[in-house]
């Protein structure tokens, strides 16, 4: 029973460089937030050794009656968090409760449509090589030239094709589906409609966004993006025919035992997420990346070939499209990271260059938010920002001082203690 740093020293030595890495850098990648301790410590618990296959107070093992409790408070919570009458909070992450989704309510060679992966969409909504690809028939829709969801084009498909399911749903996409009219063509069509939440449920938990759950057969998201929890999936419906196939599609169709670790820093996710300072955090999120939006539009970027997607957010991140620019978006990725601002390169609808090279960028600010900025700190990144995408020298130094300062403004986990000294 030797700590850490004794027993293993390697290992302890990168966690603690990664520590000082999330702390002394800006943290952009829109996927990405920072859990709050409690749930660091929930996960990091004793809950990791043990076995609960099954659900509460149905399982397969002894023993189970404390995480039977912590399974149910997750569960309960999640479902006040959505005003959902079914919550299912066992998907290890976003991809198997996709999974699980997609085995409750279609078989092998169906069709399903969901959003083209060029056009924003994720891998498990229909990717050639993911499972969702190589099992069903995929029918993809795209955004239009103004970058939206093409929503006659959606229509005009699902007739034509008939699928099983319609996936509303996106990993890359700064506006809001309108979820009715993805209903109505379901209901048309006789096709489920599940919506994937994963990116904005933050949002639509804190009441910024409108929420899938009245509109959709079934919903699934992720915990660790927006929410700002442990990294996990979660799944969720108002609908009562669901619940049998949902349940038994989650265990034992795609999983064994439940993380039960997890569920309980994710209990301690959705009671973070249910208290009014997380509206706020919320609302910052969305006021950052309409001030970054702005900022890339306005003149002197326009010249240095940037242009924002759809021409603004109503979300949580930006989509910077380099068609126009000398830089691509592996360059503008790397001279992002050399001045401390993490982001990750983004294929743009229509891309001429290759997927490992892209031509834009995807920006979020979820987890700047978590971090405390504030309008005026949000102005100063996108300053920065708009100056590091300008082609030509990069004045790393310089760049580099603003983002620390920011950083230093804003120390992130200032009581963790590293395990090396
Ligand atoms: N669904 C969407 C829309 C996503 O953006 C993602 C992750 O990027 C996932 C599902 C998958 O989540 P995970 O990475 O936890 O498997």
């Amino acid at each position: 029973n030797q700590s850490l740093a004794s027993f293993d020293p390697d290992v302890a030595r990168l966690l603690d460089a990664e520590l000082a890495r999330q702390q002394t850098t800006l943290e952009m990648i829109a996927s990405e937030n920072f859990a709050p301790v409690a749930a660091l410590e929930a996960q990091g618990s004793v809950l990791t050794n043990k076995y609960a296959e099954g659900y509460p107070g149905k399982r397969y093992y002894g023993g189970c009656e404390v995480v039977d409790e912590v399974e149910q408070i997750a569960i309960d919570r999640l479902k006040q968090l959505f005003d959902a009458e079914y919550a299912n909070v066992q998907p290890h992450s976003g991809a198997s409760a996709n999974a699980a989704v997609l085995h409750a309510i279609a078989r092998k060679d169906d069709t399903i449509m969901g959003l083209d992966l060029a056009n924003g969409g994720h891998l498990t909504h229909g990717m050639k090589i993911n499972f969702s690809g190589r099992l069903y028939n995929v029918v993809p829709y795209h955004v239009d030239d103004s970058g939206l969801v093409d929503m006659e084009e959606v229509r005009t498909l699902a007739r034509e094709h008939s699928p099983k399911v319609i996936i509303a749903g996106w990993s890359a996409y700064p506006r809001q589906l309108d979820f009715a009219a993805f209903r109505a063509i379901a209901d048309e069509v006789g096709a489920y409609l599940w919506v994937d939440m994963a990116h904005f449920a933050g949002l639509v938990a804190a009441g910024l966004h409108p929420s899938p759950l009245p509109h959709a057969h079934v919903v699934s998201s992720t915990t660790h993006k927006t929410l700002g929890g442990p990294r996990g999936g979660v799944i969720l419906s108002n609908d009562p025919e669901m619940v049998k196939k949902l349940q038994s599609a989650v265990f034992p169709g795609q999983q064994g035992g439940p993380l039960e670790h997890v569920i309980a820093a994710k209990a301690v996710a959705f009671k973070m997420a249910l208290e009014p300072e997380f509206k706020d955090r919320q609302q910052r999120t969305i006021e950052g990346a309409q001030i970054l939006a702005e900022r890339l539009l306005a003149d002197d970027a326009r010249k240095a070939g940037i242009q924002v997607l759809s021409g603004g957010t109503d979300v949580h991140l930006v989509l910077v499209d380099l068609r126009d620019s000398e830089l691509d978006g592996q360059q503008a990725e790397d001279r992002l990271h050399e001045v401390g601002i993490t982001v990750n390169r983004n294929a743009v609808p229509n891309d001429p260059r290759p997927p490992m090279v892209t031509s834009g960028l995807r920006i979020g600010t979820p987890a700047l938010a978590t971090r405390g900025f504030g309008a005026e700190e949000f102005r100063e990144v996108a300053d920065v920002i708009a100056e590091a995408l300008t082609p030509g020298d990069l004045d790393v130094e310089g760049l580099r001082k603003r983002t620390t300062a920011l950083a230093e403004r804003f120390p992130l986990y200032p009581h963790l203690t590293p395990f090396t000294s």
